[in-house]
């Protein structure tokens, strides 16, 4: 990798210099580009780079190698089975990719439809950055399709649907390709965080939505140790270029290390995805015949409300996450329960290889008023279980200890 042995004068010199050549290396393993900048040979070389006359790297705040290719990894992903060509442009967040997106599409005066049940981190946003830039929020109903057609017909504005499904904490489900298709019919645009499902689970682009963005953070890193965010699309070739441009000049790019770590996550998607599946559903159908569980939202049981729309749509599995609500689950019994779980930990995220579980009237959802709990279907009995990739005798024997636990206490 030294090219040659240059000998300087001073010590100083001879530690800051580098003389590198990569050329003979042929990593097995993707490399991580740790390095703000990157070298032009000559200044002819950085005056075609910077006119976008030649494609090169320049600094990793405009691009990396390393990003690049798990963008671009991410993206055949999504729709793997067409002759589309998708790009992915990574961000710092889940959170960066969503504003770094609307942001790209909307401005002041604009309105954006939305489902009702968001991630918390989603709701906040909209309610408290989005308004305040004069960007008017509809959340909708997307259960119903009328509704949404309701609410673009009242206001003329209204340029982004957006939605989750399954949405996050109470799994409803919404059909993607009729909100495609309306988002068609009436010339607006349209958004799905696919974060519950990757890739593997539900593809929304193929179904005829615009954009796709996930939160990294969760299955598709899934081992827990970094955040991140990517924007997935096809054609719409000019809103790519606005997008990286808005990462680039808001400085919302990821870091190649955490690309990386997702990277590695990634090669272990599918194996985890079908255990999380597995588990999950073999939890909720325990759940559901449990004594103590007044109910259990899982698209995988056939009376959930959004079951037929997840099988059309998730086509592998129905995901790894669930909630449900305790029985008579006062504040004192659902924190009995949660407390003696001994093998699912409580902690604030979902998606990664362990069990988790959260309670997100006093969590996620602490932030909004009373009213849009209520309207996200967040009440205090509620448990949210992040299903890990354990073996299933040992998270039935957790649960059952800890619903005795909680009912005798
Ligand atoms: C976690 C999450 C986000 C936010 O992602 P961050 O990486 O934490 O910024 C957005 N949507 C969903 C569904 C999530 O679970």
């Amino acid at each position: 990798m030294t090219k040659n042995r240059k000998l300087y004068k001073g010590f100083s010199t001879s530690c800051v210099q580098d003389h590198m050549d990569f050329s003979a290396i042929s990593p097995h393993i993707l490399p991580i580009f740790g390095t703000s900048s990157f070298k032009f040979e000559s200044l002819e070389d950085s005056i075609s780079v910077f006119k976008n006359l030649q494609h090169g790297y320049v600094y990793s705040r405009y691009a990396n190698p390393t990003v690049d290719y798990v963008a671009q990894k991410i993206a055949s992903l999504e729709i793997p089975y067409s002759d589309k060509n998708p790009w992915g442009v990574m961000t710092s967040s889940g959170m960066s990719a969503i504003y770094s997106l609307i942001t790209s599409i909307l401005r002041p005066g604009d309105c954006l439809i939305c489902s009702t049940h968001l991630y918390g981190g989603t709701s906040e946003m909209f309610l408290k950055v989005l308004n305040e830039m004069n960007i008017k929020i509809v959340p909708t109903q997307f259960s119903d399709e009328k509704n949404i057609i309701k609410a673009i017909e009242a206001n003329p504005t209204a340029k982004l649907l957006f939605m989750e499904t399954p949405s996050n904490p109470t799994l409803e489900c919404y059909d993607l390709s009729k909100v495609a298709e309306i988002a068609k019919t009436y010339h607006l645009m349209s958004i799905v965080d696919n974060t519950l499902c990757t890739p593997y689970l539900q593809q929304p682009l193929a179904h005829g939505i615009d954009f796709v963005i996930h939160s990294t953070t969760k299955y598709l890193n899934g081992h827990g140790n970094g955040i991140g965010g990517i924007i997935l699309s096809y054609d719409r070739e000019e809103l790519r270029r606005k997008i990286a441009q808005q990462v680039k000049l808001i400085g919302s790019q990821i870091s190649p290390f955490e690309a990386w770590l997702v990277y590695n996550g990634l090669k272990t998607l599918e194996l985890r995805m079908e255990r999380h599946c597995s588990n999950a559903l073999k939890l909720a159908e325990f759940l559901s015949n449990h004594p103590y569980i007044e109910e259990v939202n899982y698209p995988g049981l056939a009376h959930h409300p959004g079951h037929h729309i997840a099988q059309k749509q998730m086509f592998r599995g129905f995901g790894g996450m669930l909630s449900f609500r305790i029985k008579n689950g006062s504040f004192d019994r659902i924190k009995n329960f949660m407390d003696n779980l001994k093998i699912a930990t409580q902690a604030p995220t979902l998606g990664d290889v362990d069990t988790l579980v959260l309670h997100p009237y006093t969590s996620s959802h602490l932030n909004l008023t009373e009213e849009q709990k209520k309207m996200e279907g967040v009440t205090i009995d509620l448990v949210r279980m992040s299903v890990g990739i354990e073996n299933i005798e040992d998270l039935l024997e957790d649960l059952e200890n800890a619903l005795q636990m909680a009912s005798h206490s």
